[in-house]
């Protein structure tokens, strides 16, 4: 394993307060700032219109230049990596499984989610396609070559599956399906099926209809907050955003009727301020409709309007997690677990013996998403280090090694009889 230490300050070592989860009261976001003029709608990049020259690494040294959808994606690092566009490495990963495409304009997303590295009030600062997203750096590229890469060789192609991240532009919708018809043209669907990471806010059923019809084989809502209050303070009004938590229901419900049982769900993140008792009353209403929840851990991403708060504790978020899976993947029901008065879990609903296979496991622990060609509970979807520093993972992008489940055990104050985890032990320093 290379070198990599521990960094000094460890995110989701605790919550707000010294608390083991982050209480509502206080994951308040930031007003989001005024944005100049000049700066707003991506001027700066209409204005200079320079020509790409290949592909495009965020660079906040040079003026970006004008890329757009569906000419233009950008994906994540993972995927520019295993694609073998840029070079890098991953601790514990050789490659991704999914390749996360995301629509780009200079315009960028008009909303302004709080916990989102993509949010309109980053205008003031940088450029779309030099901010970052999910902890990283998203290089742009062009569509063709993307296509060209990957139809060379489906049958060897390291992805498990394609995703398109729509975003909230008015173009998003007509030109996911350009993105999606250029993809199914060379490449066919059931040999790497396809996801649309949706954006309900500006969608119809109908578009969610034509997306299933051009051979997309799983629909997903970033549905994020977890109750309508805290969904209304980190996406709605409380930050001059336009989403609802009522429109992106409705279009999950068009989503569950089109796309069909397990082919449908939502993308949480944990710890913003819902209690888990909330979350899981939402993992349990979407798998009782018959779709699968995906989660996220909440992590501060630099220069977003949450960016001042704590990560998710790992207590809280081991808790939610394993309690996802047995949701999700075991047949246990919220009604059968017990919750504290705070809303914490603290009782699974399933004997302890068999609780103990399911966390040794290791399968909870990982990323969620949607499926890839291994198990249907292990997601193509790996996101490395998309909700966590290396240095205290939340979601893990490779199957847990024995230390690593020492290590979750101990989060989760479930220790083997005379067995304990020794901070660091994983790193090879
Ligand atoms: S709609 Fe999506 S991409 Fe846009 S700000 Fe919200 S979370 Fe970020």
């Amino acid at each position: 394993m290379s070198c990599v230490k521990p960094e000094g300050a460890i995110p989701g070592a605790k919550g707000t307060g010294g608390l083991d989860f982050n209480a509502y009261d206080q994951m308040e976001p930031r007003a989001p700032g005024k944005v100049p003029m000049e700066m707003r709608n991506g001027k700066p990049v209409r204005e200079a219109n320079l020509t790409p020259d290949g592909l495009y690494k965020p660079n906040y040294n040079i003026l970006t230049p004008h890329m757009r959808s569906p000419e233009y994606v950008q994906m994540s690092t993972a995927a520019a990596i295993t694609l073998g566009l840029v070079e890098g490495k991953m601790l514990g990963c050789s490659c991704t499984r999914c390749l996360n495409l995301l629509l780009t304009y200079p315009e960028g997303c008009r909303a302004n989610c709080a916990y989102c590295g993509l949010a309109r009030h980053r205008e003031a600062e940088r450029n779309y396609a030099d901010r970052n997203f999910i902890r990283v750096d998203w290089p742009a590229v062009s569509m063709d070559e993307v296509v060209d890469i990957v139809a060379k060789d489906v049958a060897g192609s390291p992805f498990h599956r394609m995703c398109i991240s729509m975003i909230t532009h008015p173009n998003s919708d007509e030109d996911t399906v350009t993105v999606l018809k250029k993809w199914t043209a060379r490449i066919d669907p059931d040999a790497i099926p396809i996801s649309i990471l949706s954006n309900p806010t500006t969608m119809t059923r109908n578009d969610v209809q034509v997306l299933r019809d051009l051979g997309s084989d799983i629909f997903t809502v970033a549905l994020d907050a977890a109750t309508p209050e805290l969904f209304d303070r980190t996406r709605g009004k409380g930050v001059q955003s336009p989403h609802t938590w009522a429109k992106y229901w409705e279009i999950m419900m068009e989503a569950r009727d089109i796309f069909g049982p397990k082919k449908f769900g939502a993308h949480v993140i944990v710890g913003m301020g819902e209690t888990e008792y909330d979350v899981m009353q939402v993992v349990q209403k979407i798998v009782d409709l018959g779709g699968h929840s995906h989660m996220f851990c909440f992590f501060p991403e630099k220069g977003s309007l949450m960016d001042h708060l704590p990560a998710t504790p790992r207590d809280q978020w081991r808790r939610v997690q394993l309690a996802r899976y047995l949701v999700d993947y075991r047949d246990v029901r919220v009604e059968h677990m017990k919750f504290d008065e705070q809303g914490r879990i603290i009782d699974f609903g399933m004997p302890a013996s068999e609780l103990s296979f399911i966390i040794d496991a290791g399968i909870a622990f990982r990323t969620s998403g949607c499926p890839g060609k291994f198990a249907d509970d292990i997601s193509a979807c790996d996101r490395p280090y998309g909700d966590s520093p290396p240095s205290n993972i939340a979601s893990y992008p490779f199957p847990l090694k024995d230390v690593d489940l020492r290590k979750v055990r101990s989060q989760l104050d479930m220790n083997r009889p005379g067995e304990n985890y020794t901070p660091g032990e994983e790193f090879d320093l």
